[in-house]
């Protein structure tokens, strides 16, 4: 929970603060980006909410936060906020909220489905989510893109019973129990509308998972950039090896897809599946420059 007392001095004046505990996720400025604004490294209120909607946004952006950073002066009530948890995105897909800090913020997916729920990555399992994904249908599978981001993973295949699938590579003592292992680097089919694509670089055992031929869920290897207003790749958070993560991107020019889901940086979807890959050459040709 934040802590007046430990409000950053950056913060606008009013109600919504950020206190000196944020890890600079970019949680918060992805959700309402017209409130929370870039720091030296942290977030900080640019300008408090104007309007209901953008309140809304704000407490979801401190039912997001990984680290209970953001507090309201007036403990203002965010029960509404923990309700719009997973919120839509598009069709069956939502963002799961409540990131958790052992994954530094990631952003985790839901897929509802018929055939059984799929969960990208796992955020913190904090009971009004696991109970509203369990009022959902639960998970079936939970896709863990690669070894940072599998925070609360036990806890959701113990209440769930879904199978874990992760690549042999990025397992850990942590993951050791991950129920299906993947290998090598050709594409897996998880189900009739699921690939698992191998993509390392960001780590050894990266893997992104495509659904329908639309939703790429990207984990840490590709999001979009806002300031440099195209996709891109972290090269300064790279653990493995840069030129396999190119060599991983230029793989992904054999598969259709209009939407980029990635665990940090932005989301992005393109106009068509042939306007995505224009803007996936560009972020190869920017990599190589690199
Ligand atoms: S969501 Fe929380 S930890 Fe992340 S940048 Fe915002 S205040 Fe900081």
């Amino acid at each position: 929970m934040a802590n007046p007392a430990r409000r950053l001095a950056e913060n606008v004046p009013g109600d919504v603060y950020v206190d000196e505990t944020c890890i600079d996720c970019d949680t918060c400025r992805r959700i309402e980006p017209s409130v929370f604004v870039e720091g030296k490294s942290f977030s900080y209120v640019g300008r408090q909410p104007g309007n209901d909607a953008e309140r809304l946004r704000s407490l979801m952006a401190l039912v997001a936060c990984p680290t209970g950073s953001i507090g309201t002066v007036s403990r203002a009530d965010a029960r509404p906020a923990i309700a719009a948890y997973p919120e839509a995105v598009a069709e069956n897909v939502s963002f799961c909220g409540f990131t958790s800090p052992d994954s530094f913020g990631a952003w985790s997916w839901l897929v509802e489905r018929p055939e059984g729920n799929v969960l990208v990555d796992s955020p913190r399992a904090a009971n009004p989510l696991v109970n509203e994904i369990e009022r959902r249908g639960g998970v079936s599978l939970l896709f863990l893109t690669h070894k940072d981001d599998v925070a609360d993973h036990a806890r959701f295949a113990k209440r769930f019973g879904c199978e874990r699938v992760l690549h042999e590579r990025d397992v850990t003592a942590d993951t050791r129990a991950v129920e299906r292992k993947l290998v090598g680097e050709e594409p897996v089919d998880l189900g009739p509308d699921l690939i698992a694509i191998p993509a390392p670089g960001h780590t050894r055992g990266h893997a992104v998972l495509l659904y329908r031929e639309k939703f790429l869920f990207t984990g840490d290897h590709l999001a979009w950039s806002p300031r440099v207003n195209g996709l891109t790749a972290f090269r300064d958070a790279c653990w493995f090896s840069w030129s396999e993560q190119i060599r991983s991107m230029e793989r992904l020019l054999d598969f259709r897809f209009e939407w980029v889901l990635p665990g940090h940086g932005w989301r992005y979807q393109a106009p068509s599946a042939e306007a995505m890959r224009k803007e996936l050459v560009k972020c190869i040709d920017w990599m190589k420059a690199r």
